[in-house]
């Protein structure tokens, strides 16, 4: 492992931090840091977003890995990682492209016509359009081949029907990526395709879902009789969980790239400011010690994420331990925002930003925890992955693998 930049990566870090001075305000190491998972999602964010990402395509800092053809770099994964390290020293709008950047645009990379290319690349490199997953039903999460939203083929057409959650960002956006059940006869992974999807399609109905944490980020999303053109087709028919793979394992590793683990600076200052029996919580010796604790599990984090950056400086892949980062990462995350409520006492219970310490962020934040164990593989699925993949352990016993789709028995057995 090698904690250094190489003479070419530290260039280019320089080049990266100079554009980044004169373009963008950095953040004060000493203002409570904004709650990271907040759900900020109106027009104004849209707008700011749309511009900081068309400020950055024209200086040629976008979608650094992605191909020059489809407005990237031809970058470095190394180069990206760098980029995206400065950039988080700066004030930028919430990050809502992650979706389209890190999933679906190398999706259509991997498995698009030429025309899908030439169409949408650009514009989403550039951020003129946001895009979303439509991946998730109400029955099937985890066990996403289990999906039952459907396609019929009609003419050139393809006609959707059914429901999909969870759908973050749908509200906004003007495309969607959907894996939908074209042959219900076939085993349940065999029977699925992929399209692209306009949003603004008749038949389609969003309606967002409130959250626990005030924000509207994601929705249910309900098609009836919703027409797509065949040539918005990912992959063959019948090859949609092929395609789902791409983009569930550019996922995992977008993801991985955003879970901070940041924010035990801002604990400890917390546990300074926030007084127990008239003294400042952080002589308290079992503040301190839950304190110490976290601090290791956050080192551990910080060298298993440097082993896949040295893997990635060194052009390997790195494989499915980067799960990891969030098995671990996303728990601890909810256990600092926990330890940072229960050390306001009872103004841990409210989010008036006057009343508390630290404006309520962490309150935000421990609200919104739970979501970001549950999204993108919920702790047990990453669990299973590192057993099976990385231990080597037995898989799990899956039944219905090979049975018909419409065989798979969905409720109690009729008597
Ligand atoms: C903040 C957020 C944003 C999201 N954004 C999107 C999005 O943009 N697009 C999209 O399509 N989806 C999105 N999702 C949905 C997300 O992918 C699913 O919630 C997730 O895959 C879990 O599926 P589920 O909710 O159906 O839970 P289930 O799969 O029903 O799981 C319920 C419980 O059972 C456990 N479990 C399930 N299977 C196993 C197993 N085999 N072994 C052990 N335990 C198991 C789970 O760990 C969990 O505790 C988002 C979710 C969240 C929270």
């Amino acid at each position: 492992m090698d904690f250094n930049d190489t003479a070419e990566e530290a260039a280019y870090r320089a080049k990266a931090r100079a554009w980044l001075d004169a373009n963008a305000e950095p953040v004060d190491p000493n203002e409570p840091s904004g709650d990271p998972l907040a759900e900020r999602e109106d027009d104004d964010m849209i707008r700011s977003a749309k511009a900081w990402q068309a400020k950055k395509f024209d200086a040629g800092w976008a979608c650094i890995t992605w191909p020059k053809e489809y407005g990237g770099q031809g970058g470095t994964t190394m180069q990206s990682v760098i980029f995206n390290q400065e950039q988080s020293k700066f004030k930028t709008p919430p990050p809502i492209y992650t979706i389209g950047h890190g999933m679906l645009g190398p999706t259509i990379m991997t498995h698009g016509t030429p025309e899908q290319k030439t169409k949408h690349l650009r514009t989403m490199a550039r951020g003129e359009e946001i895009w979303c997953q439509l991946f998730s039903e109400p029955a099937a999460g985890s066990d996403l081949a289990g999906l039952r939203s459907t396609a019929v083929r009609d003419g050139n057409d393809w006609v959707l029907n059914g429901q999909k959650i969870w759908s973050t960002g749908a509200h906004f956006s003007k495309w969607g990526m959907i894996v939908v059940r074209t042959d219900p006869n076939a085993a349940k992974h065999a029977g699925l395709t992929y399209f692209i999807l306009d949003m603004e399609s008749k038949g389609i109905e969003i309606r967002p879902i409130k959250q626990i944490n005030g924000g509207s980020g994601f929705n249910e999303v309900f098609y009836a009789d919703v027409r797509v053109p065949d040539s918005n087709r990912v992959g063959a028919v019948g090859d949609g969980w092929r395609v789902a793979l791409t983009t569930l394992m550019n996922e995992r590793v977008a993801i991985g790239a955003g879970s901070a683990t940041g924010g035990f600076r801002h604990l400890l200052k917390l546990a300074r400011d926030a007084k127990r029996g008239g003294r400042p919580a952080i002589e308290d010796s079992a503040v301190r010690q839950k304190l110490a604790e976290l601090w290791v599990t956050q080192q551990g984090l910080k060298y298993t994420g440097f082993r896949t950056l040295s893997a990635l400086s060194q052009g390997k892949i790195p494989g499915p331990e980067g799960s990891i980062g969030k098995a671990v990462g996303a728990p601890m995350a909810q256990e600092m925002a926990a330890l940072a409520v229960e050390l306001q006492g009872p103004l841990g219970a409210t989010r008036d930003a006057a009343a508390t310490l630290h404006e309520g962020l962490w309150q935000g934040m421990w609200l919104a925890t739970p979501g970001i164990r549950i999204a993108g593989g919920t702790d047990e699925i990453l669990k299973n992955i590192i057993a099976e993949r990385v231990l080597r352990l037995p898989p799990e016993v899956r039944l219905d693998k090979d049975m018909p789709f419409r065989d798979v028995p969905t409720g109690p057995p009729s008597k």
